[in-house]
């Protein structure tokens, strides 16, 4: 896991960990000076980044200002179903491929995990581990590069769904069906388990969604 506070990173790694991790959200505005001081690098390396980190979509022109970028709803389900297909396949060839070490890190996650119920932000970094542990396990780096590039874009969501109540306990246990079917080297029932499990990450999204705009109104 990566700290935004460790040094010798890029501009560009710096401002996307800011946004992943929320200091930045959709709609707040990048100010260039702001972001050299904040980060203790140049302008022009953080200009460059910028600039890059327009071109993927993660910003957009508001104006003369370059702000963070949101997604709209077509582009959240747009988002889901590649999400959910391409973990499902991660699980389908962790069950295949993963060694038996990673299997036993991924079963320490599951109790580790639990500990962190009650803390949100905890949680959301740990889920994150969890499902990189399953994209390594599958032992394929184009999938792994599109899962990054799907990680990326679901930073772009305001809130975890892992915020939404009782979501936890239940996601935990989801996180434990997943496991077991790659431990039983069953790629079936891995890519259905992890299917489900982004599904119903979808299906709390769009309830806290619709709850946001119910409280907008
Ligand atoms: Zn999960």
């Amino acid at each position: 896991m990566l700290d935004p506070r460790t040094t010798n990173k890029d501009a560009y790694t710096l401002i996307l960990e800011a946004i992943d991790s929320h200091i930045y959200k959709p709609g707040d505005r990048l100010v260039e000076s702001e972001l050299a001081e904040r980060f203790g690098v140049s302008r022009t390396p953080i200009r460059e980044a910028l600039q890059r980190l327009e071109t993927q979509s993660l910003l957009t022109r508001d104006g003369r200002s370059l702000i963070v970028a949101s997604l709209d709803h077509s582009q959240l389900s747009e988002l889901y179903v590649v999400r959910g297909e391409l973990e499902g396949l991660a699980a389908r060839l962790a069950a295949r491929h993963a060694a038996p070490e990673e299997v036993k890190v991924l079963r320490d996650m599951l109790e580790e995990d639990r500990k962190l119920i009650g803390d949100p932000e905890g949680l959301s970094r740990a889920n994150r581990r969890f499902h990189k542990q399953i994209h390594l396990g599958s032992h394929n780096r184009f999938l792994v590069q599109q899962l990054d590039l799907v990680h990326r874009s679901m930073a772009l969501l305001a809130t975890t769904s892992l915020a939404a109540e009782g979501r936890t306990e239940q996601s935990l246990d989801e996180h434990a069906r997943i496991v077991e079917a790659i431990e039983a080297g069953d790629g079936a029932a891995a890519y259905q388990a992890l299917r489900d499990h982004i599904s119903e990450a979808f299906v709390t999204r769009l309830k806290l969604d619709a709850q946001a705009v119910e409280a907008a109104e």
